[in-house]
């Protein structure tokens, strides 16, 4: 590392810091950006410059955006009725490169972990609960505008991962929603809350499967 010149020996010692980079990766990726055109090491210069400025998050679901709303919430052709809750930003894009879902999100950005001293207040829980809150607000007098039925959600998706945190992530946040169910008026009665099913991956030998994953899978099995 010595022998480099300090330009390229610091753009290295960057990389180094991203998370699985190591020194030898970090020199073989900062050798590649040297031998990029400058026009293209500009424009990623310009990006990274202005990364913090430029995201912010989602006033509705909490997903990185430019505006006040994601490109997701905006769209029309999404069920804004299905909220599926994941811990991660990460988590919602794995769901959006598989088009497997066409409801919209709600990202807690993070999960309960007393471990690592994160609480049910360090992440989007209330957020959560004043969208439900709002979304399902009872019609209004006739002479104001009654919200959309579009509008009111009716299932809750519980997506946290199938780990101990994510579960007593998903456990405390139906608890909070049967209460919010309890307090407030019809529409929120008719709330759906479901969780992710549990089971084997796609491809997966019964034979190396673990007992909990063999015990879920059992517990949710769908009629054939
Ligand atoms: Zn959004």
């Amino acid at each position: 590392m010595s022998s480099l010149p300090n330009s390229l020996k610091n753009v290295s010692l960057f990389l180094e810091r991203l998370p699985g980079i190591g020194e030898k990766t970090a020199n073989r990726l900062a050798f590649f950006l040297l031998n990029l055109p400058e026009e293209d090491l500009k424009e990623f210069a310009e990006n990274v410059a202005t990364l913090k400025l430029k995201t912010k998050l989602c006033k509705k679901c909490f997903n990185f955006t430019e505006e006040e709303l994601c490109e997701i919430c905006q769209d029309k052709k999404r069920d804004q009725s299905m909220v599926c809750v994941v811990e991660t930003v990460l988590d919602l894009l794995s769901f959006e490169q598989g088009r497997i879902y066409n409801g919209v999100y709600h990202v807690l950005h993070g999960k309960i972990d007393p471990l690592n001293r994160m609480g049910p207040e360090d992440i989007k829980i209330r957020e959560l609960l004043n969208r439900i809150r709002t979304a399902s607000a009872p019609p209004s007098p006739k002479w104001l505008r009654r919200p959309s039925k579009a509008s009111a959600v009716k299932e809750i998706i519980l997506a946290t991962n199938p780990d101990m945190e994510g579960e007593a992530t998903a456990m405390f946040i139906k608890n909070k929603l049967e209460e919010v169910k309890k307090l407030t008026g019809s529409r929120v009665n008719e709330l759906k809350i479901t969780r992710l099913a549990y089971g084997l991956p796609m491809g997966a030998n019964l034979e190396y499967a673990d007992y909990m994953t063999l015990k879920k899978a059992i517990e949710g099995r769908n009629k054939f």
